[in-house]
């Protein structure tokens, strides 16, 4: 007998599923950094995730260092992501990203300037949802290589619920796509250059 396609759930009812399945749930976040001690501010925004009692950091990948997308003037970034397990909701979790992001300096004068930190939540369990503030799976992540390289560093097998490839199929696609414009070999920080301006876009 032929399967039913199994319709997807409403966004806002599966959030509530992702939360009540186990009391925690697996996300993971990219955090990016390019003024002063970048590194230092990344290490900082670990520190303050693990300092909260409702999250838990599994997994944290190398520090990446690459070029900024966009085709502004802007120093380049050190890109890292993490795995946490967290009680917290998807919209309580980008509150306190947004705390950490306060905490270490961040101004928001100019849309995609330069930051001491930016703390994206990049992935939530497998859910699909999207408001006015958040959305998730990140609407770019797939897109970005500074994204997918830490995110396939910590998490390779782990399903785009959308796309509904692995991060590493994913990566792999992308980096094809780069060309020579990617240099994979370069040893400890790895360098990303020449980003499309299609990238640019807001959603
Ligand atoms: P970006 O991360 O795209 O460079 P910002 O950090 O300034 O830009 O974020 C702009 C807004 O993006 C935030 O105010 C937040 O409400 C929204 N947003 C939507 N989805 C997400 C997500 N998955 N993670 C973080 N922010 C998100
Ligand atoms: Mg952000």
């Amino acid at each position: 007998m032929a399967r039913k396609k199994v319709k997807k759930a409403a966004p806002a009812k599966k959030e509530k599923k992702a939360v009540k399945k186990s009391g925690l749930v697996t996300a993971y976040l990219g955090l990016g950094s390019n003024v002063g001690d970048r590194e230092e501010f990344v290490e900082q925004a670990v520190f303050l995730l693990e300092k909260n009692p409702s999250i838990q950091v599994t997994k944290r990948s190398t520090n990446y260092e690459t070029e900024p997308e966009g085709g502004s003037e802007q120093p380049k970034f050190i890109n890292a992501a993490v795995e946490i397990r967290t009680k917290l909701s998807p919209q309580k979790l980008l509150d306190f990203c947004q705390e950490i992001e306060a905490a270490l300096g961040r101004e928001r004068e100019l849309e995609w300037g330069p930051r001491t930190m930016d703390l994206d939540i990049l992935l939530y369990d497998d859910l699909i949802y999207s408001d006015d503030t958040l959305q998730v799976p990140h609407a770019l992540m797939h897109e970005r290589l500074f994204v997918l390289k830490p995110l396939k560093e910590i998490a390779p097998r782990l399903i785009h619920p959308v796309l509904e490839k692995t991060i590493e199929a994913i990566y792999d696609e992308r980096k094809a796509e780069h060309g020579e414009t990617y240099d994979d070999e370069l040893p400890g920080f790895k360098e990303i250059k020449g980003a499309s301006l299609d990238d640019f876009e807001r959603w």
